[in-house]
């Protein structure tokens, strides 16, 4: 069983329950690890349809403190641990930003989420993929992974987030071009460089709620991890008090399909002494 949700928001970006209806929530799941990831304030110039920039930057500073004091409150009790982690987009062209986020605050772990190819957030919209020849989406595909691999070299995270995030408004294409050798090696590349940046891959819910209807990432992909001996973590991308926890059962049932016994927790990133823990599952 797992016990460790490492991806979850609030509504301080786009999700709906506060930080302790989502901690209340996970309790009652049988969570004993809680890690909170809300997304980081992004630059300008990268945007969704239904932008929520300015909502996280106002509300930035209540997530961190509103955690902090639920970490403090749950450390007193001895009982769930609750983690202030982050998930932070990768932007090529924005490492100085990125920099300066994590410089600013003391946060346990660090996901990486790519949302973007250059500044189109590419997970928003279907429409916008109904309008791509499919050559432009294999385009996409490419470029998500290439991307990847260069988020892991950057050294800036602990986690690779819904490592196949791409493929979710059109599931069918992205498997077909997965099925291909060269494609497949794309992959594996980029799988290389995190695992060799001391990262964990994602095993994420969250695509069961979205038009792909598939977790994240499929099972090929969870092969190749395993094959290059790539650790795991799990989380539920939960954005209010029902998705949080939600399908793990599905996901440990998808992680062991592909050999895995036991997932990764991270602690205190900044200070130098990275503490990795694992856990059964
Ligand atoms: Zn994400
Ligand atoms: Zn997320």
């Amino acid at each position: 069983m797992i016990h460790a949700d490492l991806h979850t928001h609030t509504l301080y970006a786009h999700g709906s329950s506060t930080p302790r209806e989502m901690y209340e929530a996970g309790k009652r799941k049988g969570l004993q690890i809680h890690g909170f990831s809300e997304h980081s304030p992004r630059p300008l110039g990268y945007d969704y349809p239904n932008e929520y920039r300015e909502r996280l930057s106002a509300h930035f500073g209540d997530y961190i403190r509103e955690v902090r004091e639920i970490a403090a409150e749950a450390g007193r009790e001895g009982r769930e641990e609750v983690l202030l982690g982050l998930e932070m987009d990768w932007l090529e062209d924005e490492v100085p930003f990125q920099k300066h986020i994590l410089a600013e605050e003391h946060f346990e772990y660090v996901i990486g989420g790519i949302h973007f190819l250059g500044t189109w957030g590419f997970d928003a919209s279907a429409d916008d993929w109904k309008k791509l020849s499919a050559e432009h989406k294999e385009e996409c595909y490419c470029r998500y992974y290439a991307t990847m691999k260069k988020m892991a070299e950057s050294g800036l995270y602990d986690i690779v987030a819904h490592p196949d995030l791409i493929k979710i408004f059109s599931v069918n294409e992205f498997h077909d071009w997965l099925a291909r050798p060269d494609s497949m090696e794309l992959v594996r590349d980029a799988l290389r460089a995190a695992r060799d940046a001391g990262m964990a891959m994602e095993i994420s819910s969250a695509g069961l709620r979205k038009p792909c209807r598939e977790i994240y990432p499929c099972g090929e992909i969870v092969k190749a991890a395993a094959d290059l001996r790539l650790p795991v973590s799990f989380g539920s991308d939960g954005h209010c008090v029902n998705t949080i926890g939600a399908g793990f059962e599905e996901l440990a049932r998808h992680a062991s399909a592909a050999g895995y016994t036991e997932s990764l927790v991270f602690r205190r990133r900044r200070d130098g002494t990275r503490e990795v823990r694992v856990l059964p599952f």
